[in-house]
């Protein structure tokens, strides 16, 4: 069966064949019907996120359980699921205190690219042992995983829309309701509309924001922002002072609440002095592993701002990509209007170089 494989530091992803063995006792083995391209992936592909290479690359997945281990309780043949990214113990403190963003089991499960019992189970036609990001890896035909990455779905919900719950929309939403908790009535700015960006504005809407101003370097994505709930919209671009544009639309006070969905120090610097006294910044994106972020220190005596890392949105992906999915169900949430571009597993390097120009929300392989 094919996946797409990062096997040097910036070099383009190759369509293999890989095998992928059997199913332990804990595992589940998974036909992926759809998978989204995320960032992350080509933070992989380019060493930004310092990940083991080989890697079978994807973590926003959605397919059918095909088979299931002798030990495995939550996972049925047949179901329809979700692959979270995320996996969490469900024992340690983190867990127990409700951030399983932040099980360090799960986390160091993640960041190996191995199965939890310490494996690699996909092998190339070489026999070559390859990683699965996040452990899972779904842009692949069929996967190996852990039971704890499957969140079952309702059979009626398209594969291409419940894949999204996977990573960008359950951090977009997750950041809203569960970091930042937005209170009605407040303003809200967010730097990037890409797809964590806009699942941030539609839910901020649904949040009940005073006002929530969309700022991205690229007016097709602020005119998705514009339908995705945001009030107001500014290009950013060199020249563009954000915080003084935000200040302007804010009654020179600033924002209450100000997400940045990039991953660049200065953006965060620019969030950062784009919020009111007391205002929060939040931040999502995710940045190189050397990057280092500067703010300046008077704000800190004088302004009572708060800086709020936000891992994975702060989400319970057990509870939030269900959540989603209803809100989805409801009409509440869109998901299919985020996909703005399908693609198969072959033209991946396409797709790559799409998301690089800046104008998908998000590109989705179907299988
Ligand atoms: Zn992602
Ligand atoms: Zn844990």
């Amino acid at each position: 069966m094919k996946a797409a494989v990062s096997y040097e530091y910036n070099q383009p992803i190759e369509v293999v064949d890989i095998q992928i063995g059997d199913v332990g006792p804990w595992d589940i083995r998974v036909q992926v019907k759809a998978t989204g391209l995320c960032h992350s992936d080509v933070a992989v592909q380019t060493g930004a996120l310092p990940f083991p290479l080989p890697m079978i690359l994807g973590h926003e997945g959605a397919g059918v359980v095909l088979e299931v281990g002798s030990e495995v309780t939550q996972a049925h043949v047949g179901d329809h699921v979700v692959l979270s990214a995320l996996i969490h113990c469900g024992v340690c403190d983190n867990c127990v205190k409700g951030r399983p963003n932040l099980c360090l089991w799960g986390l160091s499960t993640i960041f190996s690219g191995k199965n939890p019992d310490g494996t690699l189970r996909a092998r190339d036609a070489e026999g070559r042992e390859i990683h699965q990001f996040a452990s899972i890896g779904t842009l692949a035909e069929e996967l190996i995983c852990s039971e704890k990455h499957a969140v079952p779905i309702d059979k009626e919900v398209p594969f291409a829309a419940a894949c999204l719950t996977g990573c960008g929309v359950l951090t977009g939403m997750s950041a809203v309701l569960n970091r930042a908790r937005v209170e009605a009535g407040k303003s809200v700015v967010v730097i990037g509309c890409g797809g964590v960006g806009l699942n941030v504005i539609q839910t901020a809407a649904m949040a009940n924001a005073g006002r929530v101003l969309a700022i991205d370097l690229h007016e097709d994505k602020l005119a998705m922002a514009r339908e995705f709930g945001a009030t107001h919209t500014v290009q950013s671009g060199p020249g563009v002072d954000i915080p003084a544009q935000v200040r302007a639309l804010t009654g020179g006070m600033g924002a209450d609440y100000v997400f940045e969905v990039v991953g660049v120090p200065e953006v965060v610097r620019q969030g950062w002095d784009s919020l009111c006294v007391d205002g929060t910044l939040v931040a999502i994106g995710v940045h190189p592993s050397t990057a280092e972020i500067t703010l300046p220190a008077a704000d800190i005596s004088s302004t009572e701002k708060t800086l709020m890392a936000c891992l994975y949105g702060t989400s319970r992906p057990t509870k939030d990509i269900p959540l989603a999915i209803a809100l989805y169900q409801q009409g509440r949430l869109k998901l299919d209007e985020l996909i703005t571009h399908r693609f198969a597993l072959e033209d991946i390097n396409e797709a790559v170089e799409k998301m690089h120009a800046g104008h998908d929300a998000r590109g989705v392989v179907v299988f």
